[in-house]
């Protein structure tokens, strides 16, 4: 590659996307002949298991501006994400999917309008209205609610990873070093103005969805571990109310048994209160628990991952 500046980085995580990646180099090509001069492509190999290193590396033989990392093992697209940012050199930098779900032709419209606006920092592309169950809508949904309202900082429903920054928001994000990273809360915490752009997703080029109900369940789990500290709040609010409904029960017992002589069936009511104040004490430990597991594992430092191969067409020995 050319020693000019680099313009635009694009990161683009990949895992188990054989039949993808030369598609995606050939869509960008042609979304950004003419209109993006100087771009570099950084493929980072999440631990596929299938050909795409293979692929990669065909594709780094004849292409002078790929960088591409392989990790040792799969660790996810926020590493992914952050290996491939900390690569990225453009004055803009995006990230996006190696499906094709996201169209490069868009990442255009994303540097004209950084280009035309120095007061952005960031464009986001967001879904106005997805293509998925209403059950699964329903639990984002609830999702977004329940964090907006606990959270400091704001979470915008449909808001995706595909973004472009500028290339200070990104030193930004890299300052996060945090082992369990959650994006679209990192992208947000480091502030910045960012402009939301509505975008149709289309339908996944070849292989299938990495994304489970239950992956998505543990990732919103993660969001909500990550940034806030709310639910250990909750056994103060429990404990409290717990307390005063005791205190007035105690108050009726009292009058039913002084003033009316009532018998009250003791073994019933204590089995109860036991169960139900057993029940709480346990969750909110469960709750003490799950932060306490992720302190553990941040408190070692782990490196977020490691990469056995770095290969960058600009310092190829061969040229
Ligand atoms: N991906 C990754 N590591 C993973 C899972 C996914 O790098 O462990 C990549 C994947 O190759 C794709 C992007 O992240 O480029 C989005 O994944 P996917 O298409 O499965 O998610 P969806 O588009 O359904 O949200
Ligand atoms: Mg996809």
């Amino acid at each position: 590659m050319s020693t000019s500046k680099v313009k635009l980085s694009l990161v683009v995580p990949c895992y188990n996307e054989q039949d993808n990646v030369e598609l995606f180099l050939a869509a960008c090509k042609k979304a950004f002949d003419g209109k993006v001069d100087n771009y570099e492509i950084i493929f980072i190999n999440d631990g596929s298991k299938d050909n795409t290193w293979r692929k990669l590396k065909k594709l780094y033989e004849k292409e002078d501006n790929l960088k591409l990392v392989n990790f040792s093992r799969n660790f996810g697209k926020e590493a992914a994400m952050y290996a491939g940012l900390q690569k990225a050199v453009g004055d803009y930098v995006t990230i996006i999917d190696a499906d094709l779900q996201q169209r490069p032709e868009l990442v255009v419209e994303m540097v004209d309008f950084l280009d035309n606006n120095d007061d952005f920092d960031c464009v986001a592309a967001f879904q106005q209205d997805r293509r998925e169950g209403k059950v699964l809508s329903f639990f984002k949904k609830a999702f977004y609610k329940f964090i907006n309202s606990v959270c400091e900082i704001d979470f915008r429903s449909g808001a995706s990873d595909f973004r472009t920054f500028r290339h200070n928001m990104v030193e930004s994000i890299l300052e996060m070093k945090e082992y369990f990273r959650f994006s679209k809360g990192i992208f947000s915490w480091v502030g910045y103005n960012v402009h939301y752009m509505p975008y149709i997703a289309e339908e996944r080029n070849a292989g299938k969805t990495s994304w489970s109900f239950r992956k998505l369940f543990k990732y919103a789990m993660e969001g909500i571990l990550a940034f806030t500290t709310f639910p250990l709040k909750l056994a103060t609010y429990a404990g409290g109310i717990c307390s005063f409904l005791s205190l007035l029960y105690m108050v009726v017992v009292i009058i039913q048994k002084l003033a009316f002589g009532i018998d009250i069936p003791g073994y019933p009511t204590l089995i109860v209160l036991i169960l139900f104040i057993g029940g709480i004490q346990m969750i909110l430990l469960g709750i003490i628990g799950l932060y306490i597991s992720k302190m553990y594992i941040e408190g070692k430092r782990r490196p977020i991952y490691i990469a056995k191969e770095y290969l960058d067409s600009a310092e190829r020995k061969d040229d």
